[in-house]
């Protein structure tokens, strides 16, 4: 028996939102069934809705960043009991016997990992995500959500918390290594959260002064507005790793100049035009330029116990669910600080 609930969908790239009856599947003996209390708005459901990266399919249920608690389990389920609080965050499912997924690398799975929302499950049916009042997610990627934290501003960290603790922690964010940090948004906020109580001396790279309180108070040792440029005159050379959080374009080579020898800048946003630099950018100073996409499951629960055990969440704006578009709006001009959070209990049910 599938059970229907109540979901905010997208219908097109023009993307008005409407409430709508979704039906979930009926509990497969590995699932796991969370009545959603909150849901992150990160960049990727504005890029997807919109279709900005193409393959979207409507009507679509965004939402990659869920909290909510559990309310059943399937025959086979020991890890969760009803009433525990759990989340859920970019991915649903993975074959979970290819070497990415046996290395719990489950992003980067062979078969394909199931994305949580305009995904493709493995009964062929479209994936549906967290603006919603419940989700059914197979056990191994629903994490636990460690005691005392908050639940409404843990929630962004299933995904934008992974998407930037995975490459500082790869790249060795730490005592005595420089961080620079490109844009202060969603993700930036966070990764200077993170990078600081990793040990590193982080600095904010934003175009404007107009965060500069609130990135000193994240943890940067330093602020610096990229808008006159003197800032890429002033830091060349300087730093050890450049996390680029940015989801439109920048100047890549203005910014790789600001790394070190043998320095590395690691983009996490994801632009949909093509980007390029100049090669000398890397040749001189032997400098690497790298990606990375969010992270596995156990670097996921990782990051949430290292975020738990150092008082991290994402400084949140608490919205209703009618403000949703209004929202996209303001992610997309910088205006949110820092991460909207939709209170799933204001999305009242469809009729
Ligand atoms: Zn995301
Ligand atoms: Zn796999």
């Amino acid at each position: 028996m599938t059970t229907t609930i109540t979901a905010l969908q997208a219908d097109s790239a023009e993307g008005d939102f409407t409430r709508r009856p979704l039906e979930r599947r009926s509990l497969r003996a590995d699932d796991v069934r969370i009545a959603i209390r909150y849901a992150g708005i990160c960049h990727t459901d504005i890029h997807q809705v919109r279709n900005e990266w193409g393959g979207a399919s409507y009507p679509m249920t965004p939402g990659h960043e869920i909290i909510g608690d559990v309310v059943e389990v399937g025959a086979d389920v020991s890890e969760f009991t009803v009433g525990d609080t759990v989340g859920v965050g970019c991915f649903a499912d993975s074959c979970m016997e290819c070497e990415a997924c046996k290395a719990g690398e489950e992003q980067f799975c062979s078969q394909g990992v199931v994305a949580t929302y305009n995904g493709q499950d493995k009964d062929g049916e479209t994936t549906h995500g967290g603006y919603s009042q419940q989700i059914v997610v197979r056990d191994h990627f629903v994490l636990r959500i460690p005691e005392g934290m908050d639940a409404a501003s843990t929630t962004p960290l299933l995904c934008a918390g992974i998407t930037t603790y995975a490459p500082l922690k790869r790249y060795g964010a730490g005592p005595g290594v420089k961080v620079g940090v490109i844009g202060m948004g969603g993700l930036g906020h966070i990764a200077v959260k993170i990078a600081a109580a990793m040990g590193a001396e982080v600095t904010v790279l934003s175009r404007t002064d107009s965060k500069k309180e609130d990135g000193l108070s994240f943890g940067a040792t330093s602020y610096r507005a990229t808008e006159d440029g003197s800032a890429f005159q002033e830091l060349a050379g300087t730093f050890d790793l450049i996390i680029n959080t940015v989801g439109a374009s920048v100047s890549l080579d203005s910014f790789l100049g600001l790394l070190g020898r043998g320095g590395t800048m690691v983009n996490v946003g994801a632009p949909s035009e093509e980007q390029s630099f100049q090669m000398f950018s890397l040749l001189t100073m032997r400098r690497n330029y790298a990606g990375s996409m969010v992270g596995g499951l156990p670097e996921t629960q990782e990051m949430l116990d290292f975020c738990a055990k150092h008082g991290i969440t994402a400084t949140t704006e608490l919205i209703q669910a009618d403000q949703v578009a209004e929202y996209y709006d303001k992610v997309v001009s910088g205006d949110v600080r820092y991460r909207a959070v939709i209170d799933i209990a204001s999305l009242e049910n469809a009729s």
